[in-house]
């Protein structure tokens, strides 16, 4: 008989049963982690829970990896807030959010290109908008027209950008209704000044329908419905300043 060399815990045996089973199987014997800490074979499962070398599963992303590496500084789907507003968002959305999105990111006006030296953090984008030093820049806007677009027969949308505003001219073929749109136009202080008029030409550029007058802030969606047959081959959306109607269209 003899007493294990493991600890005093374990029973008695002989010599035979310790070198066929009990040397592999004792629960106090030594093991050697991957991470070459040294420990009892009852402590391993413990251990593993935080050795630097198990792996474990991302909570994010389901990835796997090693628990010492550098996985959680990098993983795309974890979530970290923005440096600059605080709000918590995936990693990998962060550059966007950045660009596209936080509040306090500084920016320029719109109308940069026309003159405004505006610049200020997106969140006060609408005070800026509403802002004399900005208003002023729309009202000196004087040349006329101020914009024209054209759709030719065969092209259903044109995009465009007026004052700084995602526009949009369309026509829709089946229905034969034109529609205009602006992104936000109720919150632009300048929609009041201006108006707008939709004339169709023929292929030889002579007018068919001048089209009426309208002021820029009313638009509802639908414009206007023109006769099936009209043998039209572009039409024109000029804008322009209220009481400075263009004298040629
Ligand atoms: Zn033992
Ligand atoms: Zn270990
Ligand atoms: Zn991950
Ligand atoms: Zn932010
Ligand atoms: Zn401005």
């Amino acid at each position: 008989m003899m007493k294990c060399p493991y600890s005093n815990l374990c029973e008695n045996m002989n010599y035979g049963t310790f070198i066929d089973k009990h040397s592999r199987e004792c629960e106090y014997r030594s093991i050697k982690c991957q991470c070459s800490v040294i420990m009892k074979f009852n402590e391993f499962e413990n251990h593993q829970k935080q050795c630097p070398k198990s792996k474990i599963s991302c909570p994010h992303c389901q990835t796997v990896f090693v628990r010492d590496s550098n996985h959680l500084e990098t993983c795309d789907e974890m979530n970290i807030s923005c440096h600059q507003c605080k709000t918590k968002i995936k990693r990998k959305e962060i550059t966007d959010h950045i660009r596209d999105v936080c509040p306090e990111t500084m920016t320029t006006c719109p109308l940069k290109y026309l003159g405004c030296g505006g610049s200020f953090f997106k969140k006060d984008k609408m005070a800026h908008l509403k802002s004399d030093q900005h208003i002023n820049v729309c009202m000196d806007i004087s040349d006329q027209p101020v914009f024209m677009t054209t759709l030719e027969r065969g092209t259903f949308e044109t995009k465009f950008q007026f004052l700084g505003i995602n526009s949009s001219f369309s026509y829709q073929h089946g229905n034969q209704v034109l529609d205009i749109t602006f992104d936000n136009l109720n919150d632009q202080p300048f929609a009041k000044d201006y108006d707008f008029r939709i004339s169709i030409y023929d292929k030889n550029n002579n007018i068919l329908d001048p089209g009426d007058k309208y002021c820029l802030s009313e638009i509802t969606g639908i414009l206007s419905r023109h006769k099936q047959n009209q043998a039209f081959q572009s039409i024109k959306l000029t804008i322009f300043k209220k009481n400075q109607s263009p004298q040629k269209i």
